[in-house]
């Protein structure tokens, strides 16, 4: 598919503007995000080496396996197919040239690095996320657009659950596989593997669905999203079996609150582990923090956990156009769990929901 709405030469501008900077010479990258970010190509991870040159000013160079070019798609490059007969390692650091510190991605394989650090024996090297990181955080207009079409296509699943999902009787695969359908019926190009987690297991926040199955009164926390052009959707509602108990609607207001609570306080300026604050002081009030197991949020993008992390200790500051999951949970070991999670963007004069599908403990059959 053609993603002409992204404005990757405006990407590369800002690359090479930190790169002069961070005295960056030249930027690597291969398999990993940063590549379709950059390029709108996206590499297929194998053994044979895609490789993206992004030098300080001028031209970027894309060397890609012959066998692959007729998939570039036109972008801020020149194309260079190479044949099985070459040596790609050679051909990239012949056009990186002679240079002091170069920028590697993250995910490329260790295998590339190794065979340019042969090539390239007077370079040092640094990971392209120490340049790209501040740059993907802040999404543009067309980026928020793409992550709120992904959310609204879950919301529309969320939707159909209790009308058309049978919960009671039948095994959590079945039931995460009822997930991952709909979620690509309603719009999107992939869904990764749902999270579905009845009764005890919903004390685990990354339980693999299994052959548990869901009876009257479990609460069974559901997370589940997918990927349409390239852009990810990540939501979680925690719904009940028939009538929850006192307990259980006890826990799932107090998750709502904290919910509620950080998305509240997101305002450019706020830093990331202040939103982390706001949700876990409503659960550690509640009597439950120590239950909240791990940090509020990630951001989302490309990637479906990438900067910035919503946690204690990050003392980074909200700006427009960043997006990210607030997803805070109470996991109480041999009884349930609850998590509720929603992706917002940081607007202008506060926070901009992405997912708007109900949030109160929902009835299922
Ligand atoms: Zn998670
Ligand atoms: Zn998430
Ligand atoms: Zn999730």
């Amino acid at each position: 598919m053609t993603q002409t709405r992204f404005d990757y030469a405006g990407r590369v501008a800002r690359l090479q503007s930190e790169m002069s900077e961070q005295s960056v010479d030249v930027v690597l990258l291969s398999a990993g995000s940063d590549l379709p970010y950059f390029s709108g190509y996206e590499a297929v991870p194998l053994e044979r080496l895609t490789m993206l040159v992004v030098p300080t000013d001028g031209d970027c160079t894309l060397f890609v396996p012959a066998l692959e070019s007729a998939r570039v798609e036109e972008g801020p490059f020149e194309i260079v197919p190479w044949e099985e007969t070459e040596d790609p390692i050679r051909m990239v650091a012949r056009v990186a040239g002679p240079t002091r510190r170069a920028a590697i991605g993250d995910h490329t394989w260790s295998a590339f690095l190794v065979g340019l650090q042969a090539e390239m024996p007077n370079t040092t090297w640094t990971v392209a996320s120490t340049l790209t990181k501040a740059l993907r955080m802040r999404k543009d207009p067309a980026e928020i657009e793409s992550l709120r079409d992904a959310a609204a296509a879950v919301d529309r699943v969320m939707a159909r659950v209790p009308l058309e999902v049978r919960f009671s009787g039948r095994s959590e695969r079945e039931i995460a596989r009822d997930f991952a359908e709909m979620t690509v019926a309603e719009g999107h190009d992939t869904a990764w593997a749902p999270i579905v987690a009845s009764g005890p297991n919903g004390a685990s926040p990354h339980h693999e669905p299994g052959d548990r199955v869901v009876e009257e009164g479990d609460l069974v926390v559901c997370d589940f999203g997918g990927r349409v052009s390239g852009y990810h959707s990540d939501t979680t509602r925690t719904v009940v079996v028939g009538e929850p108990s006192a307990r259980q609607t006890e826990v799932h207001g107090l998750v709502m609150a904290a919910n509620e609570a950080a998305r509240a306080s997101v305002v450019p300026g706020v830093t990331c582990q202040d939103v982390d604050r706001a949700a876990r002081q409503v659960i550690v009030e509640g009597g439950f923090g120590s239950q909240f197991i791990h940090r509020t949020g990630h951001g989302i993008g490309l990637e479906i956990h990438e900067h910035p992390y919503i946690v204690e200790g990050n003392d980074l500051s909200l700006e427009q156009g960043m997006a990210f999951s607030i997803e805070p949970g109470i996991y109480l070991p041999g009884e349930f769990g609850v998590r509720i999670e929603d992706i917002v963007a940081c607007g202008r004069e506060g926070v901009d929901d992405l997912n708007r599908s109900e949030r109160n403990l929902v009835r299922v059959s």
